[in-house]
């Protein structure tokens, strides 16, 4: 142990050496020396010894469905073995939650809000061993992921925080009567996530469906599954049986999730292709039920002309979320548009700022910009370059792979700019999920508005102004449902962050109204005689 140790940091030494002279030496730095990381094995971070499992009725379950390999994608190395679940295994899970649901909600909702706050410690206690994981399997850098799995549990200890706050109405509606509404749980909640922040997922999701009385089955991104099964297993004695389970699988485990006639409500977190196919599923499944669909977005950050470009610089490239995930955010502000006499120097300071991003292996010291989460999807953003170069866009910065051979494995895109891209242009319009910037340019404020609205998503959109009045016209006629003024990415707990358009259906984030979301109203009307 004690040789492992030091041989850790005499590693970790010759890193952070090799990643400064990178630094120094500018340019586009890539990050890719051998790190301590290597030495922690991911057998090591893992909770089960050899294949990972369902997590069904409090424990790992063998399951019908096939085992297969989860890869880390900035290296393509093989990480673990994992069961799927078949359809068989949904409906065990699903009728381990039904089972555990009506004793979990005879508890008060004190007690759960316990069991939360509890399990949010558990997290706290392990997160570095999250984080790794969650870095490993998504390839976006350690920091970022570590701190994501800090927020899942600070987030469950605010909500634990704000149960009480779950309150029924009195209602004055005749002379005598009483009528007072109650909020109950819906019973078995279906959830299904994206790849790119699952631990904060898993909390969000957890959390409010719990602490109000129901219970839930997750099905984590077959992308990155590991450490939502590492999350089920820190509720191991925590939990009654039953209470959340776990069923990692693809496209088909979701959807027997979603149409299964004891879930009742879906709370999903995805593309709008799945969002429209998860609508088909429960309209085909002959039930109707609860839907929250938090969907993806084509954001723009609209920088008027009175606003500081370099400021506006820090923004858009904060905003693009280069850096921490690679561009693989819903909120991400992919469409920069910006006013034609700032378009010049913003610009300028955009390349600068993006040409010290440093790429690199996920778990090296100074990675700020790691892989994308597959080869697939690395050539389809490649795919969006060349449709943005064809449509006439100017490539300005990245488009292809980094040239580090260290990286030649994985999954990356350098961070990748577009200048000239108008109205018509796919990457005007579409949702690439990855680290392309779009500039687009106006000169009339009206035209900005127009611009920032002209896509089928409303998701998140981020101004900058010094006027007052221009800030609140833009924010009143962005069609989206989360508007940043002078501020931009900072997601802040308690505010509810949700789509307009096709960006979704209710929202997440904030506390009382989460809650509710996982809550249906009775209405007692009581006569008094
Ligand atoms: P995706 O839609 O491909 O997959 C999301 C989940 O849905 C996965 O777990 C997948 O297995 C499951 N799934 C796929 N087909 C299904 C089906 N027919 N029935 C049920 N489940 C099914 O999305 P992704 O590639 O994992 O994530 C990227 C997308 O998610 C982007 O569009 C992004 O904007 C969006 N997103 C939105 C938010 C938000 O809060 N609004 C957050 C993160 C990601």
């Amino acid at each position: 142990m004690e040789l492992k140790v030091r041989r850790q940091h005499h590693r970790i030494g010759f890193w952070i050496l090799s990643a400064r002279l990178a630094v120094e030496q500018g340019g586009h730095g890539t990050v890719s020396a051998p790190t301590a990381a290597a030495e922690i094995t991911t057998d090591s971070l893992l909770p089960w010894d050899d294949t990972g499992r369902p997590w069904i009725g409090g424990r790992f379950t063998e399951a019908a469905g096939p085992t297969v390999d989860d890869h880390a994608p900035a290296t393509g190395e093989r990480l673990a073995r994992v069961q799927l679940a078949a359809a068989e295994d949904v409906d065990a899970a699903v009728a381990a939650a039904r089972a555990a649901q009506p004793a979990w909600a005879a508890l008060s909702i004190r007690e759960r809000a316990e069991r939360m706050e509890a399990l949010a410690d558990r997290i706290l206690a392990t997160v570095d061993r999250i984080g790794r994981l969650d870095s490993r399997d998504t390839g976006s850098p350690l920091t970022p992921m570590t701190n994501g799995a800090r927020k899942g549990a600070l987030y469950l200890k605010q909500i634990a925080g704000a149960a009480l706050e779950l309150q029924g109405r009195t209602i004055p509606a005749s002379a005598r009567g009483w009528h007072v509404t109650r909020r109950e749980p819906w019973g078995v909640i279906g959830a299904i996530t994206a790849y790119n922040h699952p631990t904060l997922y898993s909390c969000q999701k957890s959390g409010p469906a719990l602490i109000a009385g129901n219970t839930i089955v997750i099905k984590p991104s077959e992308q990155a599954p590991l450490s939502t099964l590492l999350f089920a297993s820190l509720t191991e004695d925590l939990l009654p049986p039953g209470v959340l389970n776990v069923v990692p699988g693809h496209a088909e485990a979701g959807a027997a999730l979603v149409a299964h006639r004891d879930v009742t409500r879906v709370s999903f977190t995805g593309s709008v292709a799945t969002g429209l196919q998860i609508q088909r599923t429960i309209a085909d499944s002959g039930r109707i039920k609860s839907l929250q669909l938090e969907l993806g977005g084509k954001n723009p950050i609209v920088v008027f002309a009175d606003a500081d470009p370099a400021e506006a610089a820090d923004a858009t490239v904060r905003g693009m979320n280069f850096m921490r995930v690679q561009g693989q955010s819903c909120g991400s502000t992919s469409r920069l548009i910006v006013h034609r006499e700032l378009r010049d120097a913003v610009t300028e300071e955009i390349l600068t700022r993006v040409d010290k991003i440093r790429i690199g292996l996920p778990e090296a010291e100074g990675t700020q910009m790691g892989s994308l989460i597959s080869p697939v999807h690395r050539d389809r953003v490649l795919g969006f370059v060349e449709a943005g170069k064809a449509d006439g866009g100017e490539l300005l910065a990245g488009g292809g792979a980094p040239a580090d051979p260290a990286l030649a494995g994985g999954a990356f895109v350098s961070p990748t700019v577009f200048a000239g891209v108008q109205l018509g242009h796919t990457l005007a319009q579409e949702e690439v999920f990855g680290p392309v910037l779009s500039i687009m340019t106006f000169t009339e404020d009206a035209d900005a508005i127009e611009l920032a609205n002209a896509t089928e998503y409303g998701l998140t959109a981020s101004v900058w102004t010094r006027d007052i009045d221009r800030a609140l016209r833009a924010a009143d006629a962005i069609e989206a449902g989360y508007v940043w003024v002078n501020d931009v990415e900072t997601r802040y707990t308690g505010v509810p962050f949700g789509g307009f358009k096709q960006s979704g259906i209710g929202s997440e984030q904030s506390l009382l109204d989460d809650l509710e979301q996982c809550t249906r109203t009775k209405a007692v009307n009581i006569a008094v005689r």
